[in-house]
């Protein structure tokens, strides 16, 4: 049986309670959220935290609501709130696309958005959507709270702008009247980490695309950084044929390897195919998207 290297817990009753221990503690402690990620890595003895700072008890940071033309969403919040969430199906359908196949309930009764982002796993699902839609990552810690825009949030698989005695707080994804989202997975069996994936997001003004933004999992070290084939879409007519001349740019630019889930040249070919899948839908659904946000919605 695998079990983890000895620590010592802390089960925070406040946002302040959590950074005060996180700074006690230092370099050596971790948050732990829905744990779904942490603790194999500890059992597997591949993270080796002395102290864990269990967040589950702060509800304040459970919640998404439409606020100042942006969708934030605490870093507590479940998968399975994400995926039930109407809010994020009227404005952002790409969330939903993406919790469907995000492995089973149980993970997704437990697994939260804060805890998938600071996993900064390159085949994480949500890393992705974010990544497409643009977030920003609010952190709040003993020099106060700052904004991340989520190209700067990750700095390599598994590593973040979160510092020690840092959290993740909120995800911040900005409304644009008239866009689309979706995303677009191929996975070996239900439930399982993507072989790749590609999420986009667009939005429609007079006929053309006004602004686009893509993100890919699995496909490399990387889940931002598609600025070539994002580039390649702006002005243009939403037309199959700008869409697969995007994905064939993303497929050129992913840096995918050969793994149990298939060969390197197998995932490029599934990056193109997937952004321009992505990209068509999310073009369907710019087409029907509220053309502004209201600021009365809240949830959770
Ligand atoms: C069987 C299984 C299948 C899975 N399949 C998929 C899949 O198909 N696609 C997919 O995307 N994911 C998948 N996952 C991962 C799942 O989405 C996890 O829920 C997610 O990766 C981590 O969320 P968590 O809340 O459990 O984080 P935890 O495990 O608690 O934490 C993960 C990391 O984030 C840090 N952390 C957590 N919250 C914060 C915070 N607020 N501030 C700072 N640091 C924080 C922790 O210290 C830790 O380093 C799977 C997991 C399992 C167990």
């Amino acid at each position: 049986m695998q079990v983890p290297a000895s620590f010592e817990y802390r089960r925070a009753r406040s946002v302040d309670d959590a950074l005060a221990l996180l700074e006690r503690f230092g370099e050596e402690a971790r948050v732990i959220a829905g744990g779904h990620s942490l603790l194999p890595m500890m059992k597997l003895r591949l993270a080796r935290p002395e102290f864990l700072v269990d967040i589950n008890d702060l509800h304040e940071l459970d919640y998404l609501r439409l606020e100042d033309g942006e969708v934030r969403i605490g870093a507590l919040t479940r998968h399975r709130s994400l995926l039930e969430s109407d809010l994020l199906g009227r404005h952002f359908p790409i969330f939903h696309d993406a919790e469907r196949v995000i492995a089973d309930p149980p993970v997704r009764n437990r697994g939260t958005i804060g805890g998938s982002l600071c996993q900064a796993d390159p085949a994480e699902d949500l890393s992705a959507v974010c990544a497409a839609v643009r977030a920003v990552a609010v952190v709040l810690g003993p020099g106060g709270r700052r904004t991340v825009p989520i190209e700067d949030f990750y700095l390599g698989p598994y590593e973040t702008a979160v510092g020690a005695g840092e959290m993740l707080v909120e995800i911040r994804v900005p409304v644009r009247p008239g866009a689309g989202s979706a995303y677009r997975k191929v996975e070996r069996k239900s439930g399982d980490w993507a072989v790749a994936a590609a999420g986009a997001a667009l939005s429609l003004t007079g006929g053309r695309i006004g602004w686009a933004g893509i993100g890919l999992a699995a496909v490399g070290t990387s889940l931002v950084g598609y600025r070539r084939a994002e580039q390649a879409l702006v002005g243009r007519e939403p037309t199959e044929q700008v869409f697969r001349e995007a994905g064939r740019i993303a497929a050129e630019d992913c840096d995918p390897q050969t793994d149990g889930r298939g060969s390197a040249e197998y995932k490029r070919h599934l990056a193109g195919e997937l952004t321009r899948r992505a990209l068509l839908v999310a073009a369907e659904r710019a087409d029907r998207a509220p053309r502004a946000a209201r600021s009365d919605t809240e949830e959770g």
